[in-house]
């Protein structure tokens, strides 16, 4: 279930999003100001948040701008909600880094078009497409996954894993990241668990399994043309 970050000051207007999110399938997550909201994203990362953009203390502006300098936020996408609805306010908003931006009043079911279309371009693997990494193929819908047209057999904490490393692939995921993404708000995991879940992906991978590379000091990466492993290398020296 995606979890929706909501920054909104208003309770009213904060209650009716979340009553509407919460009935078409997200989770809604209140914070009533900035400091709260940073309290928030620093436990877990939500799949979406929305903004609100006049808060007491720090502006929703300010907000979007510091979560898009910072590599653990920058990849959250960012609707910007206001009473400010003009042409100069649109443009600042989105070069602060909001991936979209809706005038209040707002009907809720633009709203919730809005939330979809952007987690599709934002984060495709929440879109239920099937994804494909080299001849890695993820299907969200039927729950299954194949290598070279083979099935594969997942568990459903390493389907989620591979689900996200492929929905980004090519880039480098630290294990903090993945804890934020694959497992939610079970932030008491340890870093380890990372990988042994990893190490389980790469065997249940079997050949594909070389995709799966890890990045010394910086965590995991899913790739479709892997570099050739220390442990090939060895392993075709002992022949
Ligand atoms: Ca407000």
């Amino acid at each position: 279930m995606p979890s929706v970050l909501v920054v909104e000051d208003e309770s009213a207007i904060a209650e009716l999003i979340a009553v509407n999110l919460r009935h078409n399938g997200f989770r809604p997550i209140w914070a009533m100001d900035s400091v709260t909201a940073q309290r928030d994203l620093d436990a877990a990362l939500p799949d979406l948040i929305l903004l609100d953009w006049m808060l007491p203390g720090e502006s929703g502006l300010t907000l979007a701008k510091r979560w898009r300098a910072d590599p653990r936020t920058q990849a959250v996408p960012v609707i910007m909600l206001t009473a400010r609805g003009d042409e100069a306010d649109r443009v600042a908003g989105l070069d602060a880094g909001a991936d979209d931006y809706i005038a209040k009043p707002f009907s809720t079911k633009e709203l919730l078009a809005r939330i979809r279309a952007v987690l599709r371009r934002r984060t495709p693997e929440q879109a239920g497409e099937p994804l494909t990494v080299g001849r890695l193929v993820l299907d969200p819908m039927t729950h299954r996954a194949s290598f070279e047209d083979h099935p594969l057999k997942l568990g459903p904490t390493e389907f989620k894993l591979l689900h996200y490393l492929m929905g980004h692939a090519e880039r480098v995921h630290s294990r903090a990241q993945l804890l934020d993404h694959v497992w939610g708000d079970h932030v008491y995991i340890e870093e380890r668990t990372v990988d042994v879940h990893v190490k389980r992906l790469r065997e249940a991978l079997a050949d594909a399994g070389v995709m799966v590379e890890t990045v010394r000091g910086a965590g995991y990466r899913l790739t479709a043309t892997p570099a050739p492993s220390v442990v090939t290398a060895g392993a075709i020296k002992a022949q």
